[in-house]
């Protein structure tokens, strides 16, 4: 579904990646790990449109991403939910919601603010509260949301539970196991080792902007060389 070829990105004069590859099958849940500063969020932003790759290959169901603006991106059906949650402050939850709400992909079944409620009753309750007083994981379950109101086929969550006191950690995961069953493939990118090993076909291990190991949750809790050179665990 996502295949990642060769990409290098850089910053002005400044080189983030270094021929990343990667790939996502239709329906699968992958991860992206690695320490700060290892080319994650670049990697991600990269997909989107939001920086531009500077060569390299990014393909989504056969369509080339490279060179194309981020909405068209998100139109092929890639769902964001970025690094900081990005939520409209001044916009309430439910207008947040609706704010992003197409169906490009003309799903039978598109998301709606009702099934977003459903899987997250606490955003609910809160229909009415602006964005910026709405509670650190009440933005994330939002963020999360508003991606899914644009009936994405591929859901790219950029640290899906970052700061999140652990209960609401598990509403997150639980979560995204309902969402994979809706046969939405899933890119993560946390520092939850082991809910993410959990939840996760395919692990993708970034070092310095190459992808150093790649491979299946089994073969990654065993491998405890991997784990302690590029996890530090
Ligand atoms: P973190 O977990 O800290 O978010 P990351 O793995 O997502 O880290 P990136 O944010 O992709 O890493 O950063 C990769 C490299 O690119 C780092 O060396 C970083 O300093 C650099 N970098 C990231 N954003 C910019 C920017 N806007 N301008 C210049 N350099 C940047």
């Amino acid at each position: 579904m996502l295949k990642v070829c060769n990409l290098t990105t850089h910053y002005a004069s400044s080189q983030a990646l270094f021929g990343v590859d990667l790939e996502i099958g239709a329906g699968q849940v992958a991860t992206l790990l690695g320490r700060n500063g290892m080319g994650k969020t670049t990697t991600i932003n990269s997909i989107m449109g939001i920086v531009s790759p500077s060569s390299g290959s990014i393909t989504f169901n056969n369509v080339e991403l490279v060179g194309s603006a981020s909405f068209k991106i998100a139109n092929l059906g890639i769902g964001l939910v970025p690094e900081g949650r990005q939520i409209f402050p001044n916009l309430s939850l439910w207008e947040n919601l609706v704010a992003t709400a197409s169906n490009h992909l003309e799903s039978a079944d598109p998301w709606t603010v009702d099934r977003v409620f459903e899987l997250f009753p606490e955003l609910g309750e809160r229909r009415k509260s602006m964005g910026n007083l709405l509670s650190g994981g009440e933005q994330q379950m939002l963020a999360i949301g508003r991606a899914l109101m644009t009936n994405p086929k591929l859901l790219i969550l950029d640290e899906a539970t970052e700061g999140l006191a652990p209960m609401v950690r598990q509403k997150i995961w639980a979560a995204l196991n309902r969402i994979r069953e809706q046969d939405i493939s899933i890119l993560i990118v946390d520092k939850n080792l082991t809910d993410l090993l959990k939840i996760a076909d395919r692990n993708f291990i970034i070092e310095r902007g190459r992808i150093v190991w790649a491979g299946s949750s089994a073969a990654l809790r065993k491998d405890e060389d991997a784990l302690h050179r590029y996890l530090g665990v």
